[in-house]
C-alpha cells in the first residue's frame, strides 16, 4: 500500500484536487466562521511550490469568497460546484445561464428565514444555500416544510435548477454545475499523464471521484453518515486529510526521494479491501448479489443469486475478495458509465452499463444466443453480428472495472456465460493470476455448439481460463469433445491443452445451504400458507417453482398435469397444482410468447376441470421470499421439478432440504436437469413425454410411506455432502493448485 501511494503521489505531473468545507476545514454554524487557519495556508503554499505538482481547490463557495481566502494565484481555484474557475488570475464562468430566477429565488427565502431565528440564506451566481445548523432542532421540522413549498414550486418552473441536500444545508443550483468540470480542466492544462488525487466528503464530490481514471485515486473524507462512493480510499476526518496532503508534500520533498522508508505511512485506508492485501480475491459476473446497489431492471436475477451469496460471502471475508458487476443502472449511449464501490457484506464494486449493452450485449448475445445455444434449443438461437460485436466490447468495459481493484497478481473467479471471453481479455492485459470460469448453465456437444459462428473463438478464448468448472461430468465431457473437435485440442479427462496452454476441466456441482431451507417457519406464515392450500379445495399439494423461462418447461408441466386429471379422473377434486412463475427476462419477446402460453394452457386446465369446490392449477406469476419457499417446500406432497434442460436446479435440492423427514414429499424431477446427475433417488421423468410425466406424477402422490422416506434419506444426504460453502471452496482450492506460476 505505501508503494501505491508513494509511486503515486511522486508522479509528474500530479494534481491534487481537494473539495473545502468538510474536507480541510471543520464545519462551523455559519460559513463566514470556517475560514482557513494559518496552519493550512502553510501546508497549502507548501504542496502548491512543489515542482510537477498542483493544487486544485474545488468547492462550492462563491468565487469572491475563495478569492478572499486565496490570493496566491499558486493555488487554482473551481468555484460555486464547477459554475466557476481561476485561470490567469481571472475569474470565468463555465455555463450560461440567466442569474435572475435564482436571484428571485433568494429574495423568498430571505424573507422566509427572517421570521426563523437561526436560518440562513447564502447567496451565489446561479445557486443559493438555505442554512439551518443554527436553528434549534425542535424548529427545522416547520421550516423544513414551508421551505420545500418554495423550493419545490422553483424547481417546477425551472428545470435548469436542480436541489441538492449537503451538511444541514439545502442548497438550489444550477443543474448543469459540477465539480467534475476540475478533473476535465486539470487534463487539458497538465496533459494527458497527469496523475490525479481527489479528496471530498460530500455529495457534490462524488462527481469528482466519479470523473477520475483507473490510474488516479479518490479519497473520502468521512465526517457524515455513510454512503455509497466512488472513491476507493478514506480518511477519518479533516485533520487526517490534512495529514494526508502533509504526507504528500513529505514524499515529494527533495529530501525524501531516494527512499521509501524515510516516507511514513499514508494515512489513508483502502475501502476496497482487495486493494490492502496482495494476491487477493475479485468475484466477476454480470449481475451483482443484492439490492444495495442502485435501481434493478430485473429484480428476479438477484433473488436467484442468493445462494450464491451466501456461498462467496465468507470466502469473500475470508480473502479480502470483492464481487465486481453490473449495479442494474443503465445510463445513455452518450454519457460515461458510472463506477462505485458498496461496502458491506459480500463488498460489491459496480458499474453502470450503457444503453446499447442492455440490448445487444445483455438481452442480445448473452440471452438471445447463448442461452438457448448453451440449453440446446438451436431453434431459438438468434445470429446477429452486432451484438456479437458488443459482447467482444463489454468484456473490455468488465476489464476496465476489474482493473480499478485487482493487482496482476490476483486471483479472479468469473461466473457465467456472460463472461466467456474474460481471460483472454484479462491475459492480453498483462493480468497473471489465476482466472477460473465457472459455468451455471449447461454446455452442449459439438454438433450443437457449432451453430455459432464464433463457436472457435468462444472456445479459445475459454482455453485462456486456467480452470473451467460445469455442474456435471457429462457438461465436462461435452466441453472437451467440442474443444477436440472445433480446435483440434489434445484433451484428457480433466485438461485440455490448447496453444501450450493447459486449461483444468472439472465438474463442481453447486449446492444450497441446506439448514436455511430447515428453519422453523413464523407462525403467520404458517397461517397464510394453510390459508393458500386450504383455499384450492385438495388434499394433495403438487409444486413448480421456477423462473419463467422456455427452459423450465412450465407448458410441458401443466399439461401433463391435466393429463393426469384425464387418465385418473380418481385425483379430480383430490390434488392441485400450484405453479410459481417468477417473472424474468420480460423484455424479450420469447418470454411474453412464453407467459401468454401458460397463461392459455392454466385457463384451460382449469376450465375443463375445475369445480366450485376445487381449483385444480394454481398459477402464481411472482417471486416468494426465501422463508416462504421453504414452507410451501414442506406443505407440497410432490415437488415437480421439469425443465426441459437446467444447469443444475437449486429448487430440487430446496425441496429435498424442507421436507419432514419422518413423512417427506416426492421429488419428481426431469431427466434433463443437471441435478439429476447427483439425485438418482428422485423419481426422474421425461418432460417430452406428456404421458409419460403422468404416469410418474400418479406414482409419485401414491409413493407409499416407506419408499418416500427412503429415497428422501439418500436425497438429503446428496444435499448435505455438496454444500454452497463446500462447492466455492473446493472451486478455489482446484484454482488454485492448477494455475501455473507465471513470473513478476
Ligand atoms: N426463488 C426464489 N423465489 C421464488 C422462486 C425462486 O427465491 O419465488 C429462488 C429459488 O429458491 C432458487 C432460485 O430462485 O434458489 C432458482 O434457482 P434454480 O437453479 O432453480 O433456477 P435458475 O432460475 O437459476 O435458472
Amino acid at each position: 500500500m505505501i508503494g501505491h501511494w508513494v509511486s503515486l503521489v511522486r508522479h509528474t505531473p500530479l494534481a491534487i484536487l481537494t473539495d473545502l468545507d468538510g474536507t480541510l476545514l471543520p464545519f462551523a454554524p455559519t460559513p463566514e466562521e470556517a475560514r482557513p487557519d494559518p496552519g493550512l495556508m502553510t501546508l497549502l503554499r507548501s504542496l502548491a511550490s512543489r515542482p510537477g505538482l498542483r493544487v486544485v481547490i474545488v468547492s462550492g463557495r462563491p468565487h469572491t469568497t475563495l478569492e478572499r481566502y486565496f490570493p496566491d494565484e499558486a493555488l487554482w481555484l473551481v468555484a460555486e460546484h464547477g459554475t466557476w474557475y481561476r485561470a490567469e488570475g481571472a475569474w470565468q464562468p463555465t455555463i450560461e445561464l440567466a442569474p435572475e430566477p435564482i436571484h428571485r429565488l433568494a429574495e423568498r427565502l430571505e424573507e422566509m428565514a427572517r421570521a426563523h431565528p437561526g436560518a440562513r440564506v447564502e447567496r451565489k451566481s446561479w445557486s443559493c444555500a438555505l442554512h439551518y445548523r443554527r436553528m434549534p432542532h425542535h424548529a427545522r421540522a416547520a421550516f423544513g416544510v414551508e421551505a420545500s413549498v418554495i423550493l419545490e414550486d422553483f424547481l417546477a418552473r425551472h428545470p435548469s435548477f436542480e436541489r441538492i441536500e449537503g451538511e444541514q444545508v439545502i442548497e438550489i443550483r444550477a443543474a448543469a454545475a459540477r465539480k467534475s468540470f476540475a478533473v476535465t480542466w486539470a487534463r487539458q492544462r497538465l496533459g494527458a499523464d497527469v496523475r490525479l488525487v481527489a479528496l471530498g466528503d460530500d455529495l457534490t464530490d462524488e462527481h469528482l471521484f466519479a470523473a477520475l481514471s483507473p490510474t488516479d485515486e479518490g479519497v473520502l473524507v468521512r465526517g457524515g453518515v455513510p454512503r455509497r462512493t466512488h472513491a476507493r480510499w478514506e480518511v477519518g476526518g479533516v485533520a487526517d486529510a490534512r495529514a494526508f496532503l502533509a504526507f504528500i508534500d513529505d514524499a515529494r520533498s527533495e529530501g525524501k526521494r531516494m527512499s521509501l522508508s524515510a516516507v511514513p505511512l499514508a494515512p489513508v485506508r483502502p475501502r476496497v479491501p482487495s486493494l490492502a492485501a496482495p494476491s487477493s480475491l475479485l468475484v466477476v459476473s454480470n449481475r451483482l448479489p443484492d439490492l444495495r446497489s442502485s435501481e434493478s431492471v430485473d429484480p428476479v436475477r438477484r433473488v436467484n443469486v442468493g445462494g450464491l451469496v451466501s456461498a462467496l460471502e465468507p470466502i469473500l471475508a475470508e480473502r479480502h475478495g470483492l464481487w465486481l458487476g453490473w449495479g442494474g443502472r443503465v445510463v445513455p449511449d452518450c454519457d460515461e458509465p458510472g463506477y462505485g464501490v458498496d461496502e458491506g457484506s459480500p463488498p460489491l464494486a459496480w458499474f453502470d452499463y450503457r444503453q446499447s449493452w442492455l440490448r445487444d450485449y445483455y438481452s442480445g448475445f448473452c440471452n438471445a444466443t447463448l442461452w438457448p445455444l448453451l440449453h440446446s434449443f438451436p431453434s431459438r438461437v438468434v445470429i446477429d453480428e452486432t451484438t456479437w460485436r458488443s459482447y467482444v466490447d463489454v468484456h473490455e468495459a468488465f476489464a476496465d472495472a476489474a482493473q480499478r481493484y485487482v493487482t496482476p497478481h490476483d486471483t479472479l473467479w468469473v461466473h457465467d456465460y456472460h463472461l466467456l471471453l474474460f481471460a483472454r481479455t484479462m491475459r492480453a492485459r498483462g493480468h497473471r493470476g489465476p482466472i477460473g470460469l465457472f459455468l451455471h448453465v449447461p454446455f452442449p456437444g459439438p454438433d450443437i455448439f457449432s451453430i455459432l459462428p464464433w463457436a472457435r473463438e468462444v472456445l479459445g478464448a475459454m482455453l485462456e481460463f486456467d480452470l473451467v468448472g460445469f455442474h456435471t461430468h457429462g457438461y465436462v465431457a461435452n466441453f472437451t469433445a467440442c474443444a477436440a473437435s472445433l480446435l483440434g485440442s489434445v484433451a484428457g479427462p480433466h485438461v485440455v491443452e490448447h496453444s501450450g496452454h493447459f486449461t483444468s476441466v472439472e465438474a463442481f456441482p453447486i449446492g444450497i445451504l441446506p439448514e436455511s431451507f430447515q428453519e422453523a417457519p413464523e407462525p403467520a406464515l404458517v397461517a397464510e400458507i394453510q390459508d393458500l392450500t386450504r383455499s384450492l379445495g385438495s388434499t394433495r399439494l403438487v409444486l413448480g417453482v421456477d423462473r419463467l423461462d422456455y427452459t423450465k418447461g412450465i407448458p410441458e408441466r401443466l399439461l401433463a398435469f391435466g393429463r393426469l386429471l384425464e387418465l385418473y379422473p380418481e385425483w379430480r377434486g383430490r390434488v392441485s397444482l400450484i405453479q410459481i412463475s417468477v417473472p424474468s427476462r420480460a423484455d424479450i419477446p420469447e418470454y411474453v410468447e412464453q407467459r401468454a402460453s401458460v397463461e392459455g394452457i392454466v385457463g384451460r386446465v382449469n376450465g375443463q376441470f375445475g369445480e366450485p369446490h376445487w381449483v385444480p392449477i394454481r398459477y402464481l406469476y411472482r417471486g416468494y421470499s426465501r422463508a416462504h419457499l421453504s414452507r410451501l417446500y414442506r406443505a407440497a406432497h410432490v415437488g415437480y421439478v421439469t425443465p426441459l434442460r437446467d444447469g443444475m436446479n437449486l429448487v430440487a435440492k430446496e425441496y429435498v432440504a424442507a421436507q419432514d423427514p419422518d413423512d417427506p414429499g416426492v421429488l419428481l424431477l426431469s431427466e434433463f436437469a443437471g441435478a439429476a446427475a447427483e439425485m438418482k433417488d428422485a423419481l426422474l421423468t421425461n418432460p417430452y413425454y406428456t404421458d409419460g410425466m403422468a404416469r410418474d406424477l400418479d406414482r409419485a402422490l401414491r409413493m407409499p410411506l416407506e419408499e418416500r422416506r427412503a429415497r428422501h434419506g439418500r436425497l438429503l444426504a446428496v444435499t448435505e455432502r455438496t454444500t454452497a460453502l463446500s462447492w466455492a471452496e473446493s472451486f478455489l482450492a482446484a484454482l488454485s493448485e492448477r494455475s501455473p506460476r507465471r513470473g513478476t
